[in-house]
């Protein structure tokens, strides 16, 4: 049996690590599987090479390249403490070099285009899986890297590009189809693919997860391994809620939503194309491998919870005020979507009424500006910066419950909390609550505390 284990930046992040990996990787050709890795940057350099890029660009050359030295050793100590470092440089040696020229390049022209920083960020990922490949060959294993310029994006931009799934397809096939079957285990970068001019294009930050979850769907496999460095898919954010539990099973729909409203284990993009040709996603430890993880499947069993997990997102909240325009609402709702559309804005929560139509906007979009003019031209508005929505998700299976949006607006009451906005989608698996993010944390505690460790009876 095939499967896709996917491994992250802290999975990535040290020879204690890699050597997690390895003791993986052999536990499955044991067992029979095939394996195909797919890797992150080891963790913190992606963000380190973006610090590189506008440090060149604003004339601070010399601190770029003192991090790429960091960079450099990082890997490169690590290779040394795994004794494949002869092996590591043979690998990466004409890359660093690649890097270092990029670097320069970039400091002469004093210029960081958005493809020159998908290219120079890519780099993460290319250095992380030649270290692991050097050192799962060194264990006497059957492996390969593979840059994943066959991920075919579609060219929309070069930070957060979507893949054209057919055209990736054909370009794995015509790659992988043979190493996998001599027995070779492909280990290939996660993050990026590259546009029809052959040009890299990465799939967003967290993006390894969806790269992950493309090679599943187009090498017909039915398993994603997530491994991390949480248990699981956690009741809230570990890092906002010490309590935080695992959940051993969750349905796609709750987990999509939790993940696209700033659950960070996952990326959004990651579920859809694996659960579709039904599939499953497992989110496991690297670092506790007694642990059996999350599941996230078309079917979970039942559970008893009513609310299953809690998550949030930072957004700006914009109020189009109806009053004093001549156009309709009708025609206002239409235009406001045309523009979300044309500008691919995300439009993440909606409410409506006669006189005002109230939505949120992710605060970190490209074409933010852009489309808050045009807005502007629309319609007038009022716009409310450091907002979160709070994400309440409950299992599919609790539909028609009486009492869990009583619970939540009584518990922030109690906190003292206004809501701003509230939504709730009709499958009730979803109850979204706007509030200051400076208070957001505070009222998931309370929310987690109140609905998910003592639940609705
Ligand atoms: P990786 O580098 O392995 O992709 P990420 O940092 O992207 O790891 O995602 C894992 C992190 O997600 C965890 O360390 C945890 O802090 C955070 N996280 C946020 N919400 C959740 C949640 N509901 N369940 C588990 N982890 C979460
Ligand atoms: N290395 C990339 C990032 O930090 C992609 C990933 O880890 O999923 O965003
Ligand atoms: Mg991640």
């Amino acid at each position: 049996m095939m499967k896709i284990l996917k491994f992250g930046g802290t999975s990535m992040g040290s020879p204690k690590a890699l050597t997690q990996i390895e003791s993986i990787f052999r536990s499955r050709i044991e067992m029979g599987e095939q394996s195909i890795l797919v890797c992150s940057a080891m963790s913190g350099v992606t963000n380190q090479l973006f610090e590189i890029g506008k440090m060149a660009e604003k004339r601070r050359l010399s601190h770029a390249m003192e991090l790429f030295e960091s960079v450099k050793n990082r890997h490169m100590e690590a290779a040394e403490a795994l004794g494949v470092r002869p092996y590591f440089e043979a690998y990466a040696t004409a890359l660093l070099e690649d890097l270092k020229n990029l670097i320069k390049g970039i400091g002469l022209i004093l210029e960081l285009s958005e493809r020159s920083k998908a290219y120079l960020m890519s780099f993460g990922e290319r250095l992380s899986t030649r270290l692991l490949t050097a050192y799962l060959k060194k264990k006497g294993h059957p492996v390969e890297q593979f840059d994943s310029t066959f991920i075919k994006t579609a060219g929309k931009n070069f930070i957060k590009d979507e893949v054209d799934l057919p055209l990736t397809r054909q370009a794995i096939d015509a790659v992988l189809t043979t190493p996998l079957q001599n027995g070779i285990s492909p280990v290939i970068t996660g993050f990026f693919g590259t546009n029809q001019e052959s040009v890299i294009s990465l799939l967003g930050r967290g993006g390894s997860d969806y790269s992950g979850a493309i090679l599943t769907v187009c090498l017909g496999a039915k398993t994603l391994e997530i491994w991390t460095d949480v248990d699981g898919f956690l009741t809230a954010d570990p890092r906002l809620v010490k309590e935080a539990n695992i959940i051993q099973q969750i349905g796609f729909q709750e987990a999509a939503e939790l993940c696209f409203y700033g659950a960070k284990v996952l990326h959004p993009k990651t579920i859809r194309p694996v659960i579709e040709k039904g599939g499953e996603v497992y989110i496991r430890n690297t670092f506790n491998l007694s642990n059996k993880g999350t599941l996230i499947t078309q079917y979970p069993t039942p559970s008893e919870v009513a609310v299953i997990s809690i998550s949030s997102k930072k957004v700006d909240m914009i109020t189009l005020d109806l009053f004093g325009i001549t156009l309709n609402k009708r025609e206002v709702m239409a235009d406001l979507f045309q523009l979300s559309k044309a500008l691919e804005i995300n439009v993440d929560m909606i409410a409506a009424s006669e006189a005002q139509v109230s939505f949120c906007i992710e605060n970190d979009q490209e074409n933010r500006p852009h489309f808050l003019k045009k807005l502007s031209i629309l319609c007038p508005y009022v716009i409310k910066k450091n907002r979160s929505v709070i994400c309440i998700v409950s299992p599919a299976d609790v539909q028609g419950q009486i009492g869990i949006a009583g619970k939540i607006f009584t518990t922030i009451a109690e906190s003292g909390v206004s809501v701003e906005m509230y939504s709730q989608n009709a499958s009730e698996i979803a109850q979204l609550i706007v509030v200051k993010s400076e208070v957001s944390d505070k009222v998931i505690t309370k929310l987690h505390e109140n609905l998910v460790i003592r639940p609705i009876e």
